[in-house]
């Protein structure tokens, strides 16, 4: 399930289409931020991601949703301007057009709005939906937008947001069409109150439910109507199971194992677990999805990056490229052991033909300087016509005596370089 859909090419941040007027053979979701509650940036939570909830539907008819604006909606409006412009990045040459659901006004899913370029830029055409805030009233959506760019909040003022905006209120148990795509609004059990959305497209139906927690009747019977039958349920698993029986219970969210009991009864194909706490690790994320596959196997934990591609064929899952560091070719001979898509395991005997580097700890003789620039040649077999040396740029990060006599215990981090980028595609 993790091939790429025909014709797909780059990673998944990568392949941007504003070519929205066209039809596609397929729904295309990418997750753009999925971390909960605040954006992180600890290295530990990296490979899954630190921005907050935003995700981009594409529905075979061109229409474009964007599902929250978490702080990840800065990195998905620079790739629609950047697909809209080329690299120029020259103001204004197509239209941008959406249509933005918001679930509710929690920070972590509005904070990305004043960093979203689309929006300050006049041609391009937006339409908002969230529900009115019982303590905000009338055209909370509305008041929310201009509270985020409001002195002494922010520095410029809502008169810059130049791009067209409308404004639809909508409460739980509403439907409406965008073009070839049906809406379906329910309410979820959350402080302040939470809007789940249920997008049908032409190809296939995706939940959006999250901020959720569970043990309400009437809220679990909603969420339970919203997601039968759907090919992607995206669902708050932002606490173990554990946690929510006792230290968490009361704070609005959810687990993987009630994520779990939904997708079966709902009868869905493939479940997303969403909105990652931020002290969680990727390895406590890891947990959660192979607990939660060994009872649903369709499971998936949302990664910052990842695309969903809902099709005839069904869902197939491009994980993005690793942000982890730069690659570099080579072939190394390599034991290899895992687990099949049947669930079998396997060992084999591959060749490692590239290597993600981050950094390395050198025992010298010399005393290079701090945040200076070294080369590291390391003895690797090489590819044919190339040259056997590993070579890298490396910038001193560390250097104290070592454990040798004379020596220096020297950290490095590898540099970027034009051929680590190309070995990237
Ligand atoms: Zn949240
Ligand atoms: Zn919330």
């Amino acid at each position: 399930m993790t091939q790429a859909a025909p014709g797909y090419t780059g990673d998944a941040t990568g392949e941007h289409m504003v070519r929205a007027a066209m039809t596609q053979r397929n729904a295309k979701l990418v997750f753009w931020g999925v971390r909960g509650s605040t954006p992180t940036i600890e290295r530990n939570t990296w490979r899954y991601g630190g921005n907050t909830p935003c995700l981009e539907l594409t529905a075979p008819d061109g229409s474009r949703f964007i599902l929250d604006c978490g702080t990840g909606l800065r990195m998905l409006g620079n790739s629609l301007r950047q697909a809209a412009h080329g690299q120029d990045a020259e103001p204004g040459r197509e239209t941008i057009e959406a249509h933005i659901l918001v679930t509710h006004y929690h920070w972590d899913h509005i904070q990305g709005i004043p960093f979203f370029h689309p929006f300050f830029e006049s041609r391009n055409r937006f339409h908002f939906y969230s529900f009115q805030s019982k303590v905000l009233g009338p055209n909370s959506l509305r008041q929310v937008l201009e509270a985020q760019l409001s002195s002494p909040y922010f520095p410029v003022d809502l008169s810059t947001m130049s791009a067209a905006r409308s404004f639809r209120e909508v409460g739980g148990g509403e439907t409406w069409e965008v073009r070839s795509t049906r809406i379906t609004t329910a309410w979820l059990n959350h402080p302040q109150g939470c809007l789940g959305y249920r997008l049908d497209t032409a190809m296939g139906s995706v939940v959006y439910a999250t901020d959720n927690e569970p043990g309400v009747a009437e809220t679990d019977r909603n969420l339970l109507g919203l997601a039968r039958g759907a090919d992607v349920l995206i669902y708050d698993a932002q606490y173990s199971p554990e946690q929510l029986a006792s230290t968490r219970k009361g704070w609005g969210h959810s687990s993987w194992l009630e994520g779990v009991r939904i997708a079966r009864e709902a009868k869905v194909a493939n479940l997303v677990l969403f909105h990652h706490d931020p002290d969680s690790s990727s390895t406590v994320v890891d947990g959660f999805l192979s607990a939660a596959r060994q009872e649903f196997p369709a499971t998936w934990a949302a990664m910052e990056g990842m695309a969903m591609h809902l099709s005839e064929r069904g869902v197939d899952v491009v994980l993005p490229g690793s942000r982890l560091g730069q690659r570099r070719r080579l072939r190394l001979g390599a034991t290899v052991s895992g687990t099949n898509e049947d669930g079998g395991t396997f060992q084999e005997r591959a060749t490692v033909r590239d290597l993600s580097l981050q950094g390395a700890y050198l025992c010298l003789g010399n005393r290079p300087r701090l945040q200076s620039e070294l080369t590291v040649e390391m003895d690797a077999a090489g590819q044919e016509g190339r040259p056997g040396a590993l070579s890298l740029r490396a910038l001193v990060v560390h250097c104290e005596p070592g454990g040798e006599k004379d020596h220096n215990g020297v950290g490095v981090v590898f540099i970027e370089d034009g051929e680590a980028e190309s070995a990237q595609m």
